[in-house]
């Protein structure tokens, strides 16, 4: 796996033009229903795996990615939407525990490459990693004035008991769902589970278990979702741009997190911190941003602060904030020059570091960028 994903990594895309990628789409409407009909919404659906699209294994009983055509025969419903539905499939449909930044760059191309041709995007994947693929997402498409909509299943769709079709199904609906002025209602990456519609890079899988895997503890629901679907237009994200998608590639993997408890020694910190070619740390602290003052523990901050590392201060709590002056423990480290990550899920944090080290900023500008809210990632 690269550390640095530049857009220079954009290289292994050269080969891959539009025509190429469009000989994978697949149509899944029924001619005959009016796919051709160009005021129906048109939406791609894209098909990384997860467990959505799984089958057991009949040796060893483990869940594994299959294939997509297995999990659209499943959702035979679909047809009846009044939509323009086409599907794209990853060549290896994957676990999202094996997703990686050029995973994510993967997903963006097709969306940039699509994005005129489809009024929004639908991403099937795997829950476990989704709330970081959809963190990254929302930094790497700048100016996304359209739907992205990533949902996926705790069963497999071919489960009589499965959640996985009514979130496909609803999230096609929202993906389709427009404004009265005909635009895109949702103009954000978004993650459907179950009942709720949450802001991508607000969200965190919490449940490995429930239906209702997904929580946003800083943020509200974008959409109440019952018997209909009405979405909160007020805390929806309106882009005032009129300028063109801009997919940023770049990611920089050079970062990590580093989670205290109560017992950490030095030793452990000095050791990570000396990590070759490490740039960013988010580092995981107690409540509203505390962490322990002895002097060592501090001075070994701020040592690794003044070497260039940058340092972002994110609770361990899913729900309030980083509040780096509320106490002496968390106003020490904040002197020390740890930036406050202030309501960033920590998967926002990890993927906001790598975008903004993947765009060869400046340190400074990065540190000025972690406080400063991109899409929607912060209050
Ligand atoms: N391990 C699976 C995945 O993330 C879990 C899921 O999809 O729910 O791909």
């Amino acid at each position: 796996m690269s550390a640095i994903l530049n857009s220079e990594s954009l290289e292994r895309f050269r080969d891959i033009s539009k025509d190429s990628l469009r000989l994978k789409i697949k149509s899944l409407s029924d001619e005959s229903a009016g796919s051709g009909d160009l005021s129906r919404p048109r939406i791609l659906i894209i098909y990384t795996g997860g467990t959505i699209g799984m089958i057991e294994n009949p040796d060893n009983h483990t869940l594994e990615p299959f294939d997509f055509e297995y999990l659209i025969d499943n959702v035979p419903k679909i047809k009846r939407l009044d939509y323009t539905i086409d599907s794209f499939q990853f060549d290896i449909p994957l676990d999202s525990s094996a997703m990686t930044p050029s995973h994510w760059q993967d997903i963006a191309y097709v969306i940039e490459n699509f994005y005129a041709d489809y009024d929004g995007f639908v991403v099937l994947h795997g829950t476990d990693t989704m709330a970081y693929t959809a963190s990254a997402l929302s930094f790497m498409l700048e100016n996304l004035n359209k739907p992205v909509v990533i949902t996926g299943s705790q069963l497999p769709i071919g489960e009589v008991r499965t959640d996985g079709e009514e979130n496909l199904i609803t999230s096609l609906q929202v993906a389709a769902a427009r404004r009265p002025d005909g635009s895109p209602m949702l103009r954000e990456v978004a993650i459907l589970f179950e009942n709720y519609l949450w802001r991508g890079n607000r969200a965190t899988k919490y449940s490995a278990d429930n239906f209702n895997a997904f929580k946003s503890s800083n943020f509200p629901r974008l959409a109440k979702i019952g018997m209909g679907i009405t979405f909160r237009r007020e805390v929806l994200w309106t882009p005032s741009y009129d300028e063109p998608l801009t997919v940023h590639y770049g990611m920089d993997t050079n970062v990590m997190y580093l989670n205290l408890f109560p017992g950490i020694t030095v030793n452990m910190i000095r050791h990570a911190f000396n990590t070759p070619g490490l740039k960013g740390v988010v580092l995981k602290t107690y409540g509203a941003g505390n962490a322990p003052t002895d002097p060592e523990f501090i001075s070994t901050i701020r040592e690794a602060v003044d070497h260039g590392l940058v340092i972002v201060n994110v609770s361990q709590c899913d729900n309030g904030m980083v509040d780096p002056l509320r106490y002496q423990t968390g106003s020490v480290l904040y002197g020390a020059g740890v930036i406050p990550g202030h309501d960033l899920t920590s998967e926002a944090a990890i993927t906001k570091l790598m975008f903004l080290f993947g765009q060869n900023y400046p340190i400074e500008r990065v540190k000025e960028l972690v406080e400063i809210p991109l899409v929607g990632e912060m209050n």
